[in-house]
């Protein structure tokens, strides 16, 4: 249809919009306040929604379906072959929405359309049917107690789960902890971002049709302080699941810390080192540093931002990478042709911009881009600065956004001390064909994920988090399965 036309190069689409209210035991439903707020598109600035707006009253609604549902109804306690079934129905629901959701996000948080249809709702499908298969194969141990006891531990759901996702990937965050949390048994209520509601209430549309019962799946958008907070304080929520920055992910254990002891996981923010050897093939090093960091327009947590290459192909490799970074073209992202598209609205564009300037102020030299595309929308050139320090704020915080920092090192434990200097830890990235040094750089540096010759390789089944301030827990993988279960001894007298 229309996303199709599109991506032909068919100029400005703004696809359907469907569902914009809550999503609250199985209906959509005003908000309680009557309120609304709305969301933007990227690429003009544009409203391109009224979308409801829960507050805490909505909240609580929420919390008593997804209760009500966990408690008395048939989702913990249909055989998990049963639960499997209807995700997977959910995942076939999603393939044939495909090019609408893609648009959606597209139009929402100013994502390739393209990239949209062949990764971000694929990856999602994939990650909802590897918890769907594993929602049978959740068991226990036997155990031998104290000698003369016989001992067995029962996996059982944690109960009623809080979602709260950033706007940076709408679709793979829902089910990054939707997947294993039905999976499991529990019922969620989740709040997406508010920059990006629209996909998550189409979700929980299809999870309708898909025959997932009333209350397991309740969307409730609208602002952290307000309806994530009415979430991450509530008595009655189990668990809290959290994507986002770490200055929220500490107002959130703060906020379990002074309700319930509610479980929390947090994966937050990065400053990813990306550490390029003088052995490395200077083309293939170039092609995947861009992609580390201006991919998806630098807003990706484990955006490769800190580049340090070695000395003897520290030249060749700055005069390819502003080349490939001037290539880079910025524009609409449903044409095809474009590489990156608009940043998600007006703050996180004036944030990157501000960030610029500390970077010039701090004296590092800016090598190409440093300022916005176009004359309207969220557009900003991709970014290179040299002669970076690691004590500048430009190679210390999180600045999500296409700003690559460049950093020249000459020996591999100076490298690896550098690579650590920072309060994050959630990945890495290393080029060399030296097995030596990949071994050792992956041994020694401090990230939840190393990636050795390739960068951003997911799947379903490769534990991701952080390390140090980038967050605990870790999503994907069985792990991630645990939790959103709980463990029972359960001890026999012989
Ligand atoms: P954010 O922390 O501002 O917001 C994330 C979510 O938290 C939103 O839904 C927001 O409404 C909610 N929120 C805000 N205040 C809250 C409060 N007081 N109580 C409860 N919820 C609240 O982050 P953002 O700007 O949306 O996203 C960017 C950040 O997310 C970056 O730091 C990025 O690194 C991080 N991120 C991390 C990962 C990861 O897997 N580690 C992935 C993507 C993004």
């Amino acid at each position: 249809g229309k996303a199709a036309a599109a991506a032909a190069g068919g100029g400005l689409v703004v696809p359907e919009i469907r569902f914009t209210k809550l999503f609250i035991n199985g209906e959509f439903v005003d908000a309680v306040s009557g309120k609304s707020f709305e969301t933007r598109d990227p690429r003009t600035g544009e409203v391109l929604a009224h979308v409801a707006e829960a507050d805490k009253d909505d909240v609580d609604r929420a919390v008593v379906a997804a209760r009500e549902a966990f408690e008395h109804g048939k989702w913990p306690r249909m055989s998990g072959y049963e639960r499997g079934r209807l995700m997977n129905k959910l995942a076939d629901l999603m393939e044939e929405h495909a090019d609408e959701l893609a648009a959606l996000d597209g139009a929402d948080a100013g994502k390739l359309l393209l990239l949209g249809k062949i990764i971000d709702i694929p990856s999602a499908v994939q990650m909802l049917r590897y918890y769907a298969g594993a929602a049978d194969k959740i068991h226990g141990e036997s155990l031998r107690v104290a000698g003369k006891y016989q001992g067995y531990t029962l996996k059982e759901p944690i109960g009623v789960v809080g979602i709260i996702t950033p706007w940076n990937f709408p679709t793979m965050m829902f089910f990054l902890k939707v997947s294993p949390a039905l999976a499991a048994g529990c019922t969620v209520v989740v709040k997406p971002a508010e920059q990006t509601p629209l996909s998550a209430l189409y979700y929980a549309h299809l999870a309708k049709l898909a025959g997932i019962p009333d209350g397991v799946i309740n969307v409730v958008p609208g602002f952290g302080p307000t309806a994530g907070a009415a979430i991450t304080s509530h008595m009655d929520v189990d668990s809290v699941t959290f994507t986002g920055s770490t200055e929220i992910g500490r107002t959130i254990m703060e906020a379990s810390a002074r309700s319930n002891l509610k479980m929390v996981s947090l994966e937050l923010g990065g400053k990813s080192p990306m550490m390029i050897f003088d052995d490395a093939d200077v083309d293939m090093a170039v092609n995947l540093s861009k992609l580390a960091i201006f991919y998806n327009k630098g807003e990706i947590c484990v955006a490769g931002s800190r580049v340090y290459v070695q000395e003897g192909i520290y030249d060749e490799y700055v005069k390819k990478a502003v080349e490939a970074a001037k290539n880079w073209k910025v524009g609409d992202p449903f044409d095809a042709t474009t590489n990156m598209g608009p940043q998600v609205d007006k703050v996180q564009f004036e944030r990157v911009l501000k960030y610029i300037e500390i970077g010039k102020r701090e004296g590092a030299t800016l090598l190409t881009g440093g300022k916005p595309a176009g004359d309207k929308g969220y557009y900003i050139e991709p970014t290179i600065f040299a002669d970076v320090k690691e004590d500048m704020q430009i190679a210390q915080e999180e600045i999500f956004g296409p700003v690559m920092s460049l950093m020249k090192f000459k020996t591999v434990d100076e490298v690896i001390q550098k690579a650590n200097c920072s309060k994050y830890g959630l990945a890495a990235g290393i080029i060399t064909k030296n097995l030596d040094i990949a071994n050792r750089v992956s041994r020694s540096v401090k990230a939840g994920t190393v990636w050795v010759n390739c960068y951003f390789a997911f799947d379903p089944d490769a534990p991701f988090g952080g390390y140090k301030m980038s967050g605990f827990g870790r999503d994907q993988g069985m792990l991630a399965l645990d939790k959103y279960l709980q463990v029972k001894s359960v001890i026999t007298a012989l």
